[in-house]
């Protein structure tokens, strides 16, 4: 993997799941500590993009994300983020090396910007260096404007509110995992979420 730049920038409407599509795609599981990372990575750097690496466990049909764990050196814009390729080859030696996770793939934040409300639909760059077998998470993370519990959305992206801000969660994959066409929303599974994330979820008492 050698990606360098991510961008919001839109290039086409937002991929269409039908629903052979779906259930063709694989399932993604969002675990506690990914999850948490995930919100926190974002909200730290608001508004400018986080960037990170997924870590967990594959099988045939499901995705295990375990762990969500930040770019430190990433340089950060609005609408953009780099890694230096310094920090790319020490961190793919390093995580090569894991016994236990595998790199699943990438996430970045699409944050708020001005007025203009960030949504989770891939840009420009965000599939360059996306690999058939990558899943790739992304976090639209907008000033909050009144609480919402979780939910999980029709396009099977999850959304809701936390502290300031709402986040929407997307978890794209290639169908088959090959890269060919567009990636697709795959279902999003984060039970988690709606047990800590607020009002309005099912046990839910802080938001
Ligand atoms: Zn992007």
């Amino acid at each position: 993997m050698s990606r360098k730049s991510k961008t919001i920038a839109p290039v086409s409407p937002p991929p269409r799941l039908v629903a052979a599509e779906r259930r063709r795609a694989v399932e993604v599981y969002l675990g506690e500590a990914a999850l948490v990372s995930l919100l926190v990575s974002s909200a730290e750097v608001y508004k400018k993009e986080c960037y990170g690496t997924l870590l967990g466990y594959r099988t045939d049909n499901r995705i295990l994300v375990e762990h969500a764990i930040p770019y430190q050196s990433a340089q950060r814009k609005h609408s953009e983020v780099c890694l230096g390729a310094r920090s790319r080859r020490i961190i793919d030696e390093v995580l090569g090396g894991l016994p236990k996770f595998k790199v699943l793939g990438e996430y970045h934040s699409h944050p708020m910007f001005g007025e203009r409300r960030a949504n989770i639909r891939l840009g420009a760059l965000d599939t360059i260096d996306m690999n058939g077998d990558d899943v790739q998470i992304i976090v639209a993370i907008n000033d909050k404007k009144r609480r919402q519990p979780w939910r999980i959305r029709t396009d099977a992206a999850m959304s809701g509110t936390y502290a300031n801000y709402h986040f929407s969660i997307g978890a794209y994959v290639y169908p088959g995992r090959a890269k060919r066409g567009n990636p697709i929303l795959a279902p999003l599974f984060c039970p988690y979420a709606f047990g800590l994330l607020g009002p309005g979820s099912p046990n839910g008492r802080r938001g």
